[in-house]
């Protein structure tokens, strides 16, 4: 086409290809260095699987030398959202995840590959289709949205393969006068590719993760540039993978059937492709279907979630981590403290099918991940979380600060430590009856509580016989059978099992008892470790409650 009528197609381009190959060379980077990128469009949502996808790129990248950079893929301009670079970048960081170059806010960038916002690189894009133009391999479409329906049926009704290619791609054949006129006329126009791929031919690509895969070349007449001036996903990906050095593509799986799109392009355009790596998703169980983990059926799909409910991100990176290789448990098993960092990653071992997400398995690794911590550090993350997510509860734990890290403490610094929590949003109801402003007549489910002259004569002789504030747990857990033994309880298990027909009920009973009148719970945390940071006072407090009810 001649260049002065590309010129009016595509008008004020200052530069052409040559000077932005010049302008981003080569990265000076070791041998084999993975240069990588998370190219987000900036709707605001950062879904769990992106954060998967994110953990495999940093980790190829950094141990390889390489980098990760990030790039807004903003060509589809409906789709934006006030600060969703920030919302995007935030989350991501919440993650522990940062980049190396790239965007850094709504207007800051980091890096000498950029502008790394599509929207600001749309002079890049024209000046490579307007080579595409000057070399008769991309043209002018005028096509109403009505003529393309039209096209479409008359494929349908002849059984054609539905698409803008080959003979009913019509625009190709409008000779320059003909595309003159229309441009007379200020008819709307896109760019297309001339395509000269043959969907008889196959091609072969080599995907890091999912291996060699075949397909039809693509010949249909893509959208390079679209009304608004503004590229397509397909043309503006790969001039920026070009441009920026981008060695691997890691992304999701759903962009598997667009590779010979991509392939094409990049012959098109006479760049060398990156390597394609396909993440498969994260995937759900529903019934009998498995199905991918969804933005809008799943709440933990959204990364917001394990932030609201107080999971820590230490778990959930670890469980990515888990299903990210297949040989990561076995790994993991063998080096329980190492560092994530210290896990040697590759692409051969990513499944290809999807893993399934399997909460319960993250629950576990976050409730051991939590039972390692001091209790001064889970009650400081307990604090963190409640003061962002809980207010009345953050306030307690200030007001409480010694009886929680106290509590927190119990039965925790030892070789089997408990596992009461998989998340924060469980420490307030693990808690709460520790605080004495908390506690009160109707903490107790009284329709349960049968027998209370019993249930008295038991609190009574314990506290007025037996308790001692100073007394060693070996201490305390004698009286606590002695007392047994003067009530008519079998202190020895051995013996009541023998005989349960001879006494009221054995040791577990009374602990029981002692247990619900302090805490109204039947099962507590270590009750002699409890009375101790109770207190005599509060202790008494809470036995008036009992001895008022009846
Ligand atoms: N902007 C694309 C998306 O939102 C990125 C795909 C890619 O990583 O190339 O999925």
């Amino acid at each position: 086409m001649k260049k002065e009528l590309v010129e009016r197609l595509l008008p004020g381009l200052t530069h052409d290809r040559e000077y932005y190959e010049k302008l981003y060379p080569e990265r000076n980077l070791p041998e084999g260095a993975i240069v990588t990128r998370y190219a987000p469009s900036p709707t605001g949502f950062v879904h769990i699987g992106n954060i998967f996808q994110l953990y495999i790129s940093c980790k190829m990248a950094r141990q390889t030398g390489g980098i990760v950079f990030l790039r807004i893929e903003d060509t589809d301009q409906e789709r934006l959202v006030e600060n969703g670079i920030s919302k995007i970048i935030q989350d991501v960081a919440s993650f522990g995840i940062s980049f190396d170059e790239g965007a850094m806010s709504e207007t800051e960038e980091k890096g000498s590959y950029g502008p790394y916002i599509q929207s600001q690189r749309k002079e890049i894009y024209q000046t490579y289709a307007k080579d595409l133009l000057l070399n008769g391999l991309a043209y002018p479409d005028f096509t109403t949205k009505e003529e393309l329906e039209q096209l479409r049926k008359e494929q349908e009704s002849s059984k054609r393969r539905i698409g803008y290619y080959g003979k009913w791609a019509r625009s190709r054949f409008l000779t320059e006068e003909e595309i003159e006129k229309k441009l007379d006329q200020g008819l709307p126009y896109i760019i297309r590719l001339k395509n000269t791929g043959d969907f008889n031919r196959r091609i072969v690509v080599y995907d890091a993760i999912r291996g060699k895969l075949e397909f039809p070349e693509d010949d249909i007449d893509q959208v390079l540039i679209k009304n608004d001036g503004l590229p397509t996903y397909h043309f503006a990906h790969v001039i920026d993978d070009h441009l920026m050095h981008t060695t691997h593509v890691i992304r999701g799986d759903e962009w598997v059937s667009s590779l010979p799109v991509h392939i094409g392009l990049h012959q098109v355009l006479g760049f060398k492709p990156p390597v394609y790596c396909h993440i498969p998703p994260l995937t759900k169980k529903e019934g009998n279907t498995i199905r991918k983990l969804s933005k809008r059926k799943d709440s933990e799909a959204a990364v917001s979630y394990y932030h609201a409910m107080g999971i820590p991100v230490e778990a959930v990176m670890l469980y990515l981590a888990t299903v990210s290789n297949s040989n990561f448990e076995e790994w993991y098993l063998e080096h329980e403290n190492a560092s994530l960092d210290d896990f040697s990653m590759s692409f051969d071992k990513i499944g290809t099918s999807g893993a399934l997400f399997d909460m319960e398995k993250l629950l576990n690794l976050s409730r051991n991940f939590l039972s390692k911590l001091s209790a001064q550090e889970m009650y400081e993350r307990t604090l963190a979380w409640a003061k962002m997510y809980d207010d009345a509860f953050a306030q307690l734990l200030i007001e409480n600060r010694d009886i929680a890290i106290s509590f927190l403490n119990i039965e925790r610094n030892q070789e089997k430590p408990r596992k009461d929590y998989a998340m924060f949003e469980e420490v307030k109801s693990g808690i709460w009856y520790m605080f004495s402003s908390e506690f009160s007549p109707e903490s107790y489910e009284w329709q349960k509580i049968t027998d209370l002259d019993e249930i008295h004569l038991v609190l009574n002789t314990y506290f007025e016989s037996y308790y001692n504030e100073n007394d060693t747990e070996e201490e305390w857990f004698s009286k606590m059978k002695d007392c047994c033994d003067a009530l008519g309880y079998a202190s020895n298990m051995k013996e009541y099992k023998q005989n349960p027909e001879a006494f009221k009920g054995n040791v577990a009973d009374v602990s029981t008892i002692i247990r619900v009148a302090l805490t109204s719970k039947s099962r507590t945390p270590n009750l002699y470790d409890i009375m101790k940071i109770l207190g005599l006072e509060e202790m008494k407090k809470r036995i008036h409650y009992f001895q008022n009810r009846s």
